[in-house]
């Protein structure tokens, strides 16, 4: 199954933080392809600081539960912690589509809920899936005029850490990094 995770990140090594993410989930899953570089003010009621985000695709053959899991897992390596609903977080892994099924689990709802309403999600992927589908058959592209009007920032590559995004990601990496 084709699978595409959102990245964020707004605390410390924001690049570092992503490319730890990237090259964990590599090591699982088959990397497809990797969005560039984008930056966003935060959301939600806490004062914070702007977030880098990405989106990345991956085969796998694990269930959504499983990856959910395995997300879960990423994040807690760099010290993901949940003291606040929409707070300052190293690494938040979301799975934003998960082939072109619909789930609705306790614990795990894809396509992600708030896919649609971000620019910051809907871009890189667009970027990193063109062909992208929700599963009523709605191309993820044509949702993009609608939050056109957020403002956020495509940083052109992955900066000085990309060299090492690639030493860890690259052998498998069929896409490229934007
Ligand atoms: P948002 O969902 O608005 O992006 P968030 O990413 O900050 O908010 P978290 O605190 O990271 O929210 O996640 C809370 C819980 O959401 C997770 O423990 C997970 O069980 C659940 N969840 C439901 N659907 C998904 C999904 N598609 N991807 C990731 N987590 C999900
Ligand atoms: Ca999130
Ligand atoms: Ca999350």
């Amino acid at each position: 199954m084709r699978v595409a995770i959102g990245f964020g990140s707004n605390v410390g090594d924001r690049t570092g933080h992503l490319a730890f993410g990237i090259a964990r989930l590599s090591g699982r899953w088959r990397p497809q392809a990797v969005s560039s570089l984008y930056q966003s003010a935060p959301i939600g009621p806490v004062d914070q600081d702007p977030f880098l985000n990405a989106v990345a695709v991956f085969e796998t053959a694990d269930s959504p539960q499983a990856v959910l899991d395995h997300l879960l897992a990423v994040e807690q390596e760099r010290g993901r912690t949940r003291e606040v609903r929409w707070g300052p977080r190293t690494l938040d892994l979301d799975v934003l589509l998960y082939g072109r099924e619909q789930v609705d689990l306790p614990s795990l709802t894809v396509p992600h809920p708030e896919l649609t309403n971000r620019r910051f999600v809907l871009e890189p992927l667009v970027q990193a899936w063109p062909e992208a589908t929700l599963p009523d058959g709605t191309p993820v592209a044509d949702l993009l005029p609608a939050v056109i009007d957020q403002e956020i920032t495509r940083l052109g590559s992955w900066g000085i850490p990309r060299w090492r995004t690639m030493w860890w990601a690259a052998r498998r990496l069929v896409g490229g990094i934007g």
